[in-house]
């Protein structure tokens, strides 16, 4: 009988997790997918299937890979749409999966492809998952305002979909459990740290309630991916992805929260963050305002140099070879807005930062085959009635100036940055706060950065000339850095740091 490689996966997955913004339910879908996927997908096949002959691959961020031996197509499609059932059951409808087949011979490299096209043909035939008979005369969900309500939990009327992810909220496992096993592994802690219940608990831990969403994705994994071409070569590569981005994670929101483990100590931890998401090469996290961009230099600096130390260090010279002796990396979108500011709004916003920054990433000169720097973009959400990002930065962001025949392009910021450049951000703000440099001459520099040329550079001379001596010094010391002196305060590339140095002046610790 032939071998099989099996790829599953679950489509809209973020649809499912953010299909409502209560935190508790977003929680609780992501314990629920998390433990369908890593544990359910193998141990639902293993119920129809004898289990020597499943060979899992991976399983992870919502998709998996089998390789399954010695068998006839009949019994494995079955077991496949006994798990697909198990997952309708447990999700009541909420997720669903598709599955495709390619026959395991010797070219792993084809098969995958065959595979992941039956897939693609499959999951466009799929219908959306749930479907759930509404009348006027029911009484529709508090949560989602999609399904009908069929019971009352804290004073909500929920459908069975909100009201399963809000039951699973509590659950001691997945990811928010790996973590408190690590926390009490690397500090000896004995109580299990708490979980926020809501977006504001985040919120209010930063001055001024900001939240931040931090959105993080692999760089160029997929086209690494699709060059594997051995089932081992497979295996330890998304082992160590996911590893590594677990780890960068967890060490990355230790180090920004170490305070309040130091403080706390064996009492009850309350963390003021969440990890909504992670797996694969995937990771979304929700923080105080003022922790997320430190978080995510963090977690880059980390996820590439234990990616690097495991591609250099092993016997397989296949991806050292790939990444030119480098790790691999991850980018980052960071939307920040006040915690009452509507969350699809600042998860969309980090999406797109994401997007942005991948393509910044994509086009810095150091990127060489398939290795792409780290970026970031990152945004805070004012009043301005402007949501989506591109748009932004193209109106309140850039202007033109006549020059002759043609125009100039300026930029009022130098987002996305390469992650190893936000140091420098990050320097200029210590030196400024470590002189108490006053807040109006920084609004003055911002409001001057927002002017035309010519009157944003008088401006910033006119306030560089009033400030006092040390004062200057440091202001110019900033300038140099970002090469912003000579005219300041715009590069000779015609960009300028100001508007994210005073924008998130507050938000740098
Ligand atoms: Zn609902």
């Amino acid at each position: 009988m032939p071998d099989y490689l099996v790829v599953l996966d679950i489509p809209s997955i973020k649809q499912y997790v953010f299909m409502t913004h209560k935190l508790k339910e977003i929680q609780g879908a992501s314990i629920i997918l998390d433990k369908l996927n890593r544990i359910d997908f193998y141990k639902q096949l293993a119920t129809y299937l004898p289990s020597k002959k499943i060979d899992p691959i991976y399983a992870n961020g919502g998709s998996a890979m089998f390789v399954v031996s010695d068998m006839e197509e009949v019994p494995l499609q079955m077991a496949l749409a006994a798990l697909e059932g198990h997952v309708k059951r447990v999700t009541c409808g909420g997720a669903s999966i598709v599955w495709g087949l390619s026959e395991y011979k010797n070219d792993f490299n084809l098969e995958i492809k065959i595979a992941h096209f039956d897939l693609s043909i499959k999951r466009h035939q799929s219908v959306p998952a749930e479907s759930i008979f509404h009348s006027p005369f029911s009484k529709e969900c508090d949560s989602c305002s999609r399904l009908v309500a069929i019971s009352d939990i804290d004073e909500d009327w929920l459908c069975p979909v909100c009201k399963t992810k809000r039951d699973f909220s509590s659950q001691r496992t997945g990811i928010w459990q790996e973590f408190n096993n690590y926390l009490s592994q690397k500090f000896n802690l004995k109580n299990p740290a708490n979980r926020p219940t809501d977006f504001s608990e985040i919120g209010k831990a930063c001055d001024g309630d900001f939240l931040a969403i931090v959105y993080a994705d692999g760089n160029s994994i997929g086209r690494l991916i699709r060059e594997i071409n051995t089932k081992k070569r497979f295996k330890n590569f998304a082992q160590v992805i996911d590893s590594s981005i677990k780890l960068a994670c967890f060490d990355a929101l230790t180090k920004i929260f170490l305070n309040i483990i130091e403080q706390e100590g064996n009492g009850n931890i309350s963390f003021p963050a969440d990890i909504l998401l992670l797996g694969g090469d995937d990771l979304l996290v929700a923080l105080p305002g003022d922790k997320a961009l430190s978080f995510a230099y963090n977690a880059s600096i980390i996820f590439e140099s234990l990616t690097k130390k495991f591609f250099t260090e092993t016997k397989d010279n296949f991806f050292n070879e790939k990444l030119g002796g480098m790790g691999s990396t991850i980018s980052f979108g960071i939307a920040l807005g006040k915690s009452h500011y509507p969350f699809r709004v600042l998860l969309s916003q980090a999406e797109e930062l994401l997007r942005c920054a991948k393509i910044a990433g994509s086009q810095d000169p150091d990127a060489k085959d398939f290795y792409i720097p780290s970026y970031l973009d990152f945004h805070l959400s004012s009043q301005s009635h402007q949501l989506n990002i591109p748009h932004i930065r193209e109106i309140d962001y850039s202007f033109e100036r006549n020059i002759g025949e043609g125009t100039l392009k300026y930029s009022r910021t130098f987002r996305p940055y390469k992650t190893q450049d936000l140091k420098k951000l990050f320097d200029v703000a210590s030196n400024l706060k470590a002189i108490n440099f006053p807040k109006t001459k920084l609004n003055g520099l911002y409001r001057a950065a927002m002017e035309n040329r010519s009157q944003s550079m008088l401006e910033t001379i006119r306030i560089a000339t009033r400030c006092k001596e040390g004062e200057r010094k440091v202001l110019l010391e900033a300038l140099e850095l970002f090469d912003c002196r000579e005219t300041m305060p715009w590069s000779p590339g015609n960009r300028t740091f100001v508007t994210e140095l005073v924008e998130f002046y507050e938000f740098m610790s």
